[in-house]
């Protein structure tokens, strides 16, 4: 573990909330049981929830709900508020932008914000040659795009993702996406032309980087043939399938193979971009420059939208058209990135990143020298992973792990689970949250851990 100096969160982050754990009812109150029944009237039974609360106010590093408790945030709505909730100049951008106009559409009558933020993401993505950017609405959708624009380039058609990976929920994205429950069951068919390759995942095949990615490209060369392959598409850091960090050497290796094959290499930085991993692009920190690189989630502080950044001849390989959508790049959603990416820029959240992930990390590191059940921490920055297994046969431990999640929650600190077994609790907590209170979650985390 690198020990940085502890240094306090930097003032980030949205209404001036007391930054504390404070449980006024049992999880969830009166109010917030109130509002889940209305839900479960109402909306669709396939869109779920984590915690059981009626969320009405967040920032800094926690989430107030209807009955006044406040809980710990460790989740940023899914790596989402990594700048912090309703961080001041993102407001303040919203707030000017809103009263302006509210769209225009792009593709009718172009605005400066949308051009303002394809320039940002082609100045700080990995690599210093010509880029073009386009922007969407959803994760999913910017991964849709890059693989349109990847086949039109290439004028071929299969694509290749790898186990254990999460690329959306659309019906492209869902043939992208490895694990079945809950993400694909029953709802296919699926689009065609999608194959899997495995997967470096030091802590269960216990193979180096070189040898992994050797593995890999014997499958993509043999099923698949880089004569029909358009694009290799893979997360540097896989988020919903467990944060899995490659071993040293197997991402780089991918990289040359594809630039010897005419493939196009996808870097999927939805979830680690935007210095969640203690870099800008979790592609830094593996030394790689992909050809195209899909964002969305942390790009504009908790507002909706997505893009695919990448080499110019490839970018403007579709005719005129061929790209965009009614709502892609929002005036509002475009005024919160440029607002956001100031701050990822000039506040310091590159190292503020990186000192949140030597407190989960060690804190983490600590607890699994004393119990076997934590079979592994893993991850890079503020995206910390750590997979519960059983002691004695290193099985993945699913029930274990959702009864620690539950009792957090309980107790008011909100974690998310992911991993292909589900055996993994994530750490993305907001870069706005104060030292003290990513101390106190971990307490909580430690103490649910010790009952389970
Ligand atoms: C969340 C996620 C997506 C999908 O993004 P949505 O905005 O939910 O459509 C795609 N890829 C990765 C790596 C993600 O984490």
């Amino acid at each position: 573990m690198t020990t940085i100096d502890t240094v306090a969160a930097p003032p980030l982050g949205g209404p001036s909330l007391p930054q504390e754990r404070r449980l006024v009812t049992s999880i969830p109150g009166p109010r917030s049981q109130e509002l889940l029944a209305r839900k479960s009237a109402a909306v669709a039974a396939g869109v779920g929830h984590t915690a059981p609360i009626e969320a009405v106010a967040a920032g800094g590093g926690v989430i107030v709900d209807a009955d006044g408790n406040s809980l710990i945030d460790l989740g940023s709505g899914i790596a989402v508020t990594t700048v912090g909730n309703a961080h001041p100049k993102v407001v303040a951008a919203v707030q000017a932008q809103v009263a302006q106009f509210t769209h225009t559409c792009f593709m009718i009558s172009p605005y400066d914000s949308y051009v303002s933020v394809a320039e940002a993401l082609n100045r700080i993505t990995p690599g210093d040659h010509e880029k073009k950017s386009a922007l969407f609405n959803s994760g999913a959708e910017a991964v849709e795009n890059a693989i349109k624009i990847a086949r039109k380039f290439t004028k071929k058609q299969a694509v290749v993702a790898f186990d254990h990976g999460y690329h959306g929920r659309t019906n492209l994205t869902m043939a992208l996406t490895a694990k079945a429950m809950p993400y694909k069951s029953g709802f296919g068919p699926f689009a065609g032309e999608i194959y899997r390759a495995p997967l470096s995942y030091p802590f269960r095949d216990g193979l180096s980087g070189a040898d992994a990615a050797k593995k890999a490209i014997s499958v993509i060369e043999k099923q698949v043939g880089a004569d029909n392959l358009a694009a290799v598409i893979i997360e540097p850091i896989q988020g919903e399938g467990g944060f899995i960090v490659p071993a040293d050497g197997f991402l780089p290796a991918l990289v040359e193979w594809c630039r010897q094959n005419g493939v196009v290499f996808i870097a999927d930085e939805i979830q680690t971009g935007f210095a969640r991993t203690g870099a800008m692009f979790a592609s830094e920190l593996f030394g790689i420059v992909p050809d195209l690189i899909t964002t969305a989630k942390g790009i504009a502080g908790g507002l909706p939208l997505a893009a695919v950044t990448g080499r110019a001849e490839i970018m403007d390989a579709s005719h005129a058209g061929g790209l965009g959508g009614t709502y892609g790049g929002n005036p509002v959603a475009c005024a919160a990135a440029v607002a956001s990416i100031d701050v990822f820029e000039h506040e310091g959240l590159i190292e503020r990143a990186q000192q949140v992930g030597a407190i989960l990390t060690g804190r983490l590191t600590a607890l699994q020298a004393e119990d076997p059940r934590l079979g592994d921490v893993r991850g890079h920055g503020a995206m910390i992973a750590a997979e519960f297994v059983n002691a004695q046969t290193g099985e993945p431990d699913a029930a274990l792990t959702a009864a620690v999640a539950k009792s957090c929650i309980a107790e008011g600190v909100i974690v998310l689970t992911c991993g292909t077994y589900g055996n993994v609790i994530r750490f993305l907590p907001p870069l706005s949250i104060p030292d003290a209170l990513l101390h106190e979650g971990l307490d909580v985390v430690a103490a649910a851990l010790a009952s389970a």
